[in-house]
């Protein structure tokens, strides 16, 4: 048994060449891991990318990758929590890339811990990040693309504990189930304005970006995981990449309030025999008090 096979190389192109020309797309979060394969992938295919984040190393390290590929880019400072920011980081990219065509709402805190150790301000970063964060920047490049009378895409990052929450993750959880709730809502609201909305929600995808936060789920490492997952590997960057591009292209003109899983069956990995039960409390003992 092999399971399912290894995607095409990285750098293969599934969409036609220039497919993103003239267009900017701003992907929060995309100095790292998920968002910076999902920038890199719009960028080979022509646009150029806004890298929005909080901190100056992980915008830069985006930017510096985007270029090296070929791309054209630039760091944009935001914290999505700040509506204030989301207006001059849009004003930003507007005037170093050109308008934003394209926002992928990719920024997230995450940590492990049971919920009734979760502090007030731990539930408010994380919700605040995931669900206001999306809210604030989607509103910010309705109103923008509205104004220009320009078409537009949307793509929220999920995950794909949307359906059945997560133990140990309730704040994360619950904000990425609003998310999920607020692209169906928008998806219909924003139509008639020409702008797409959709979701993505990734299985595992290992990188080297990890906060130590997130590496305390995967105590024998992420390729460890692989003996837990149907397709029997992990999922590859380039994956998202191309499902991204897609769901914001314009062959997916007709697509809007959708929800694309890219996790090789993990999510419906249930059998008659489970595994034996463990209490998250025995899960992360040493997760914050
Ligand atoms: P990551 O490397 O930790 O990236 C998170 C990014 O969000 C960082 O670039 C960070 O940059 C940015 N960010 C955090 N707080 C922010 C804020 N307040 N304002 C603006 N930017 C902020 O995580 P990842 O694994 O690539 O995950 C990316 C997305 O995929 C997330 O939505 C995550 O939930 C989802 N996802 C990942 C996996 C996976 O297997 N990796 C699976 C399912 C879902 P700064 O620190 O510079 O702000």
């Amino acid at each position: 048994m092999t399971g399912l096979p290894e995607p095409p190389p990285e750098g293969t192109a599934m969409l036609p060449a220039g497919c993103f020309a003239g267009r900017t797309v701003l992907v929060t979060g995309g100095g790292t891991g998920l968002g910076l394969a999902m920038g890199l992938e719009f960028a080979r295919l022509g646009a150029a990318v806004a890298v929005a984040s909080r901190g100056e190393a992980h915008r830069a390290k985006g930017v510096a990758a985007i270029e090296a590929a070929g791309g054209r880019a630039a760091g944009v400072a935001l914290d999505v929590r700040d509506p204030a920011q989301a207006t001059a980081a849009f004003d930003a990219a507007e005037a170093a890339l050109g308008p934003v065509d394209v926002l992928v709402n990719n920024a997230a805190g995450n940590f492990p811990v049971p919920a009734e150790r979760l502090s007030p301000n731990g539930w408010r970063a994380v919700t605040g990040i995931v669900l206001d964060g999306t809210f604030f920047c989607s509103r910010e490049f309705h109103a923008r693309a509205r104004r220009r009378g320009a078409p537009g895409a949307i793509l929220n990052i999920l995950a794909t504990y949307v359906d059945g929450g997560a133990p140990g993750h309730a704040h994360s959880a619950a904000a990425k189930s609003g998310v999920r709730s607020l692209t169906e809502t928008l998806a219909v609201e924003w139509a008639p304005d020409g702008i797409r909305v959709n979701a993505l929600a990734p299985g595992l995808f290992p990188h080297d970006d990890h906060s130590p936060d997130m590496r305390r789920n995967r105590p024998e490492g992420y390729e460890a995981e692989r003996a837990r997952i149907p397709a029997m590997r992990t999922g590859r960057l380039r994956e998202l990449g191309w499902a991204a591009t897609w769901l914001c292209s314009p062959f997916a003109a007709y697509v809007t309030g959708h929800v694309l899983v890219v996790d090789g069956g993990d999510r419906l990995n249930r059998s008659i025999r489970k595994p034996v039960f463990e209490p998250v409390r025995d899960l992360y003992p040493e997760a914050p008090r």
